[in-house]
């Protein structure tokens, strides 16, 4: 929750921010237009809308949302196929248009200056802080190699940055991955489910504490073949109540 600031402050605040807009003119990520109203620092407010955010009926596991009528079931075909070690799972946004551009930048044009945006994007609107409530937030790890190359790992950030506006809320980075595994974006969704099979591990020294609820973050659910490989770990280790968030979907 952000701090209760005196009006004193609050106005000297808008005022810095509207001397460094002079001097460091905000573009919108999408159209490239001047940012200079709305909710985002960095999408203008039309792009903001383009933004195809997830709308209940949803599918209790990846958290899509239908099209059309739902009737008994809440889990989408491929969660079905999937069979999850997760109940529950959250997601932000379609990866399509502004939303994928948004991922997209954050993960390799380092992005990181959006992560505020993003924030504000699905945390109050999609209920995030409800979800999160005490839970632990476990990031999906990237190998060493990678995280030297990128200089981050985006699923850490994310955590981070939804996780600090959440009550009760802790971050563990108790997974590793055992193996460089080759990128998953260029491969069919069963090759993507072998590709990640026992990719990951508790690291040394971690512990599993059975009474916490553990949420995995990851920047998209494509198959949730890597989310799923990460929640059976946690599982095999006795966690009971392990669910996923992701900020893509598609
Ligand atoms: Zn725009
Ligand atoms: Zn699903």
């Amino acid at each position: 929750m952000s701090p209760v600031l005196p009006p004193l402050v609050k106005s000297f605040k808008k005022g810095t921010q509207a001397v460094l807009d002079v001097l460091f003119p905000r573009n919108c990520l999408a159209c490239n237009g001047l940012v200079s109203e709305g909710l985002y620092r960095y999408l203008c407010p039309t792009c903001a809308r383009r933004i195809e955010i997830i709308q209940p009926p949803c599918c209790e596991s990846c958290g899509i949302n239908f099209e059309g009528d739902v009737q008994g079931t809440r889990l989408c075909p491929h969660c079905y196929e999937l069979t999850p070690a997760f109940s529950c799972g959250r997601t932000g946004f379609r990866l399509s248009g502004v939303g994928r551009q948004l991922i997209h930048t954050l993960k390799y044009k380092q992005g990181s200056y959006l992560l505020p945006d993003i924030q504000r994007l699905v945390c109050t609107p999609l209920g995030y802080l409800e979800f999160l409530e005490g839970a632990i937030l476990v990031p999906v790890p990237l190998h060493p190699r990678k995280e030297r190359e990128r200089g981050f790992n985006q699923s850490q950030l994310i955590a981070e940055w939804i996780g600090r506006s959440c009550q009760g809320v802790s971050i563990s980075n108790c997974l590793s991955r055992k193996r460089d595994t080759p990128s998953q974006t260029k491969l069919s969704r069963q090759k993507r489910q072998a590709n990640v099979r026992g990719a990951f591990m508790l690291k040394k020294g971690a512990s599993i504490d059975t009474k916490s609820r553990y949420v995995v973050v990851d920047d998209v659910f494509t198959t949730g073949a890597t989310l799923n490989e990460c929640c059976k770990v946690l599982r095999s280790q006795g966690a009971l109540r392990v669910d996923v968030l992701t900020l893509g979907h598609g």
